[in-house]
C-alpha cells in the first residue's frame, strides 16, 4: 500500500499516509472540498429567511 499524497509506502502510525505531513495534507484537502459547500448554502439563507421570516417588521 502506497501513500495516496506522495506515493511513498505508508507508515502503520499514519496509514494510509506516509508521515503526518501527508495526513495533514489530506485533510486539508478534505476541508477545503467541505468549506464549498456551506458558503454555497449561505447565498440561499438569507433570502429565504428574510422572505419567510422578516427580523424587523417595525422598521417600516
Ligand atoms: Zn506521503
Amino acid at each position: 500500500m502506497t501513500c495516496p499524497i506522495c506515493s511513498k509506502p505508508t507508515d502503520k502510525s499514519y496509514r494510509p499516509f506516509c508521515s503526518k505531513r501527508c495526513a495533514d495534507a489530506d485533510l486539508g484537502n478534505w476541508i477545503k472540498g467541505n468549506y464549498s459547500i456551506p458558503s454555497s448554502n449561505l447565498e440561499d439563507m438569507p433570502e429565504s429567511s428574510s422572505k419567510d421570516a422578516p427580523r424587523f417588521p417595525q422598521r417600516h
